[in-house]
């Protein structure tokens, strides 16, 4: 079985993950642009149990544009995001696909909020798209 380590830019949080993700996707909206500094955010869901947390962290929750919850947690000393739950899915966790720093990460299966994607992004033909 596959083993990846997701890590924080200072590597003080982490995020071990054991086998492959059940859902890779990449989100254009504007608050995932915001929160990476990229111009889309992209995703791996695991399911909670085969991810193992260490480190500090601190949460962000941000209100989603139907009412939804979904919690960030940072590292306090570099501020990148390791992880997130999103609610309604609490038996997954979301690690951004750039913490594990892996260019042979699987590459995203689902493509959401493409209404706000920049014009030169070009996502994978075979994903599901959503606008
Ligand atoms: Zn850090
Ligand atoms: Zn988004």
């Amino acid at each position: 079985m596959t083993n990846r380590l997701a890590s924080c830019s200072c590597g003080q949080l982490t995020a071990q993950v054991d086998g492959d993700p059940v859902r890779v996707s990449i989100c254009h909206c504007l608050a995932c642009q915001r929160r990476t500094g990229s111009v889309f955010g992209q995703q791996a869901r695991f399911h909670r149990e085969h991810v193992s947390l260490s480190g500090e962290s601190c949460e962000y929750v941000r209100v989603g544009d139907e009412g939804s919850h979904v919690t960030f947690h940072f590292c306090p000393r570099c501020g990148s995001t390791v992880c997130y739950e999103l609610e309604g899915l609490e038996t997954y966790l979301a690690i951004p696909v750039g913490a594990f720093a892996d260019p042979d990460f699987p590459p995203p299966s689902v493509s959401v909020y493409e209404e706000r994607m920049h014009s030169w992004v070009v996502p994978p033909a075979d994903a599901q798209h959503y606008p």
